[in-house]
């Protein structure tokens, strides 16, 4: 009787052990780079209600208006601060950039006026920047002027060069590194997504990032349940925040 009534519930899928990974909770910070110049595409991403960053240009129509309404939604504001790349074209329609050029006195006052446009932000992250992350001077001045303001770094990797870990370090300033991009390249995001998944049940916690012109909150909307039956949970980035003073 008793094995009659165990087959039935294995017929009924009552008794189907669920998969090991769907028992772990792997952790999963996600930020969505390069919000300021509209509201409507930020409907996907507060449509998930989930802990995500929002890396918001400095200086742009909503960019205040944005600070303010993505903590409204849970989500985490960040200055996504435009930093000189070495190739100049690659910053796109911004202001607000600091450049190598400037004196440490001139890139304290740009990323003071560029925090200023998005009042509220918890940290500051790095919009291109392949020069200026591998040069020391210009990134004291940058890290010296987050950590006035009692903020963290995000940084997204831009060059094997960087200082920014170490300057990080020696300034005590709160760091967490960008591990993957979703949507380079943007037609495979999906695919990237689902690698993303992967290295989180490897791993247990991965740090990415997208950017929300290329369409990727509507894809990770729609994939929302591929992380839920992997077993994975999106955490704030401030969870990955590390500080190693010297
Ligand atoms: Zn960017």
């Amino acid at each position: 009787m008793v094995r009659l009534a165990l087959i039935a519930a294995l017929c009924a899928g009552l008794l189907v052990p669920r998969p090991s990974s769907g028992t772990v909770h792997a952790r999963v910070a996600l930020i969505f780079d390069h919000a300021g110049a509209s509201l409507a595409e930020l409907a996907p991403i507060y449509a998930m209600h989930e802990p995500f960053g929002l890396g918001i240009f400095p200086n742009m129509r909503y960019s205040a208006e944005i600070a303010r309404t993505a903590a409204a939604h849970g989500l985490t504001p960040i200055l996504h601060l435009p930093l000189e790349p070495n190739h100049p074209a690659d910053l796109g329609p911004v202001t607000g950039t600091v450049w190598v050029r400037m004196a440490d006195a001139e890139i304290a006052r740009t990323v003071e006026r560029d925090l200023d446009s998005v009042p509220g932000v918890a940290g500051v992250n790095n919009h291109a920047g392949s020069r200026a992350t591998a040069d020391r001077r210009v990134m004291t001045a940058v890290l010296r002027t987050v950590k006035a303001r009692g903020l963290w770094f995000n940084e997204n990797p831009e060059t094997p060069q960087s200082v920014v870990p170490e300057v990080a370090r020696q300034l005590d300033v709160p760091l967490v590194v960008t591990g993957t991009y979703l949507d380079i390249p943007p037609e495979h995001i999906a695919r990237n997504v689902r690698a993303l998944i992967a290295e989180a049940e490897r791993r247990g916690s991965v740090v990415a990032a997208a950017h929300i012109a290329t369409g990727a909150p509507a894809v990770i909307q729609k994939m929302l349940p591929e992380f839920r039956r992997a077993g994975v949970v999106f955490v704030p980035v401030t969870a990955f925040l590390e500080r190693r003073a010297p």
